[in-house]
């Protein structure tokens, strides 16, 4: 697969109240967030011209930033016009954005009391997050070896970048082994999501999803229920044990960068693409262009 290294493209990332020629936005190699994980970020699909759940996701980086005791000097409002204006001086439409945020070069330690919270925005063009092939037989997953920890054991509702370590592992091993992606068990070892997204089963009709009690409970994922709330799909919110995976019809997966992917393996079971799953893909579909 060849892509064009992320640091070696053109265009503009805004960076610390500053828009840089997108080759000029470096860091120092003594800054905090790299060494120490004490970063933070999002991802957000630009759909013509508007930023799906926008807001959201400009609350959610600043809650992340608060579960690890880092401010963000630049409020919601402030975020909202700063990704716009990357969108814009990139001549973008359709974009995926990364606003990202992390602890600088101002003190190396475990203490950083004295470091100053870092920003910047990038945003580029992107398609599927999954080979767009698979689309109509849908992904495959592979457990996991890894699990998600509790949430006394590392910040689960943040969107930092420490709780990546395990997702890009998992990722790596079952890539390895033929799959697309990986699941996750948590610490209990109840199903927990996929490396990147959340996990959603059918059966017989009702849509399960497990607890989001030690993961993110991803705004793509709190969509989904709601539209399926509104289309009368029996909805159930549970811990699912992996036991549980014989019984399931069908197998799907949500994420900003995933929006809703089918399922079609998980280790050696089975799934087709079925109606729910397909009438909830094709809801969201219509919902990120309103
Ligand atoms: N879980 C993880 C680990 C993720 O990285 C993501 C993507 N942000 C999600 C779930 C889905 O979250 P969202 O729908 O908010 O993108």
């Amino acid at each position: 697969m060849s892509v064009i290294p992320f640091d070696e493209r053109d265009g503009f990332i805004w960076i610390n109240g500053n828009m840089l020629e997108w080759r000029d936005a470096k860091i120092h190699v003594l800054s905090h967030g790299l060494h120490y994980a004490s970063s933070v970020f999002e991802g957000e699909r630009m759909y013509n011209g508007k930023i799906f759940k926008s807001r959201e996701h400009s609350e959610r980086f600043h809650k992340s930033a608060d579960i690890l005791g880092m401010r963000i000097p630049y409020s919601v409002d402030d975020l909202e016009e700063i990704k716009y204006e990357v969108c814009k001086k990139n001549n973008l439409d359709s974009a995926y954005i990364r606003p990202v945020a992390w602890r600088g070069g101002e003190q190396m330690g475990v203490s950083a009391k004295l470091t100053k919270t870092h920003v910047a925005v990038a945003a580029w063009s992107w398609g599927k997050y999954f080979d767009e092939e698979k689309m109509d037989k849908g992904i495959s997953l592979k457990t996991s070896l890894w699990r998600r920890p509790a949430a006394n054991t590392a910040p689960t509702q943040s969107k930092a970048a420490g709780l990546y370590m395990i997702c890009t592992m998992s990722k790596h091993a079952v890539e390895d082994a033929g799959f697309d992606d990986a699941l996750m068990l948590d610490y209990r070892g109840y199903i927990a999501e996929a490396s990147a997204a959340n996990f959603f089963a059918v059966k017989d009709g009702t849509l399960i999803t497990p607890t989001p009690d030690c993961f993110l409970n991803g705004i793509t994922r709190q969509t989904v229920i709601s539209l399926a709330k509104d289309m009368g799909i029996p909805f159930e919110e549970r811990h699912i044990k992996p036991e549980e995976l014989p019984d399931f019809q069908e197998i799907f997966v949500t994420g900003t960068a995933a929006e809703v992917t089918a399922v079609g393996q998980i280790d050696d079971h089975y799934y087709t693409v079925g109606p729910v799953t397909k009438k909830l893909r094709s809801a969201y579909e219509k919902l990120v262009l309103v």
